[in-house]
């Protein structure tokens, strides 16, 4: 049933903004991978609030570093010292390509910080014109005005006035058309290692070195949007870090906070060389609640064997997709992606697939017109997963009983 129906059944207007086409299910508890609706049917979650709770559900070290925090000290200024936000920044540099980090409370916050800061590089280096930040069609980097503008998507850009003018999209992979759009005003490119949103999509090691080289053939910095991809969704701290291809400014959010909001922009001392004071700010951006589960996050995905388990783990979630895909190929055509960021082609379109998987309580989310994107928790064990296929193969048998017509949940 849909939410419209639901609440004209209950005689209630919605007080909410349309935006969202939200199913009519509501949930009372989480733990690890599984979540309890209200009517009491347990849900398989491999859809973690799109790439958020790698951990899964209240996981005990980070619900105790949020309670430990609330008792000491909330909120802070930027304009004091907060250990703990150096203290985590200093953690991110050690393990990444960066020497200075900025945090903020979304994706598309980060996102708005790594372009703002790209423009001021170059704006210092005395070349205030180079402003314009390359992207790939199909990419997805936030909501606000700029990052939908980066992203170049009709659809979420009408009606919105003018797009942000600075932002160029090149076909997605095409490095010659990349290269060719270089000109004077060029300032960065900016990707996601594997495009989210537009259906789990991967640019090759060998791409990413070849844009790197274009980069540094014509001084550009390269961005790279890992709000999705990063802490630990593919197996590696940072998807790039598989590759050996590093950027110069990197955005993460998402699983950083594994449900509480904050987010974070990467970079190395050159090209952060112009955020200089009052050029930047955010009043939540790293507060002491943000930083005590953000730094628990970081501490657990950095346990020695936990990366490694998760590449296991994905590995039979992907074997099982395989098997899935040979027996049931009137709906499922191939699997793709990395770790426990995978997706699965579809022949139906993606939302009825969606609403099968929920009547058979699996939480599961579309890329694109037909892909489904499967992000379970890293956490998730060998029954579980045996668990989701299964589930998953029940839609598929929902689907095939009527053609054409899942009903909503
Ligand atoms: N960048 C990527 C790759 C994303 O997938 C998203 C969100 O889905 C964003 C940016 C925006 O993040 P947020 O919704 O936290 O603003």
């Amino acid at each position: 049933m849909s939410i419209r129906t639901a609440l004209a059944e209950a005689g209630e207007k919605d007080p909410l903004f349309p935006c969202f086409s939200r199913a009519d299910v509501s949930f009372v508890r989480g733990r690890g991978a599984w979540l309890e609706a209200e009517d009491g049917r347990r849900f398989l979650d491999f859809a973690t609030g799109i790439a958020v709770t790698g951990l899964g559900h209240a996981h005990p070290g980070v619900t105790r570093a949020l309670h430990e925090q609330a008792d000491r000290v909330w909120d802070l200024s930027n304009a004091v010292r907060i250990p703990s936000q150096e203290a985590l920044a200093r953690r991110l540099c050690e393990i990444t390509f960066a020497d200075r980090v900025f945090f903020s409370n979304s994706g598309a916050e980060a996102v708005e910080t790594a372009i703002k800061t790209a423009r001021r590089y170059h704006f210092t280096r005395g070349a205030p014109e180079r402003q314009r930040i390359l992207c790939f069609e199909g990419a997805f980097h936030g909501r606000t005005l700029a990052t939908l503008s980066a992203g170049g998507r009709a659809q979420y850009l009408e009606g919105m006035g003018e797009r942000v003018p600075g932002f160029l999209t090149a076909p997605f992979g095409d490095l010659d058309m990349l290269e060719a759009a270089v000109d004077q005003s060029a300032a960065a490119v900016m990707l996601e290692p594997i495009q989210g949103e537009s259906g789990v999509r991967a640019l090759s090691s060998d791409a990413l070195a070849r844009i790197r080289r274009i980069c540094d053939r014509h001084g550009l910095l390269l961005i790279y949007d890992e709000v999705q991809t990063g802490v630990g969704r593919t197996g590696h701290f940072y998807a790039y870090q598989e590759t050996g291809i590093a950027p110069d400014i990197l955005a993460t959010a998402k699983g950083l906070g594994n449900g509480f909001p904050v987010a974070a922009v990467l970079a190395t001392e050159k090209a952060a060389a112009g955020m200089t004071p009052g050029t930047h700010g955010s009043t939540f951006g790293g507060n002491p609640l943000a930083m005590a589960v953000a730094q628990a996050v970081v501490d657990e995905i950095l346990t020695p064997g936990f990366l490694a388990d998760v590449r296991r783990r994905s590995r039979l979630l992907r074997e099982g997709l395989d098997a899935l895909v040979l027996r049931r190929p009137q709906l499922f055509e191939q699997v793709r992606g990395e770790g426990m960021l995978l997706g699965l082609k579809c022949r139906r379109p993606v939302a009825e697939v969606v609403r099968a998987a929920r009547e058979a309580c699996l939480l599961v989310v579309g890329a694109g017109e037909d892909v489904l994107r499967l992000l379970p928790p890293l956490t998730l064990n060998k029954a579980e997963i045996e668990e989701g296929l299964a589930r998953l193969d029940h839609a598929a048998e929902i689907l095939a009983r009527a053609p054409g017509q899942a009903s909503s949940v």
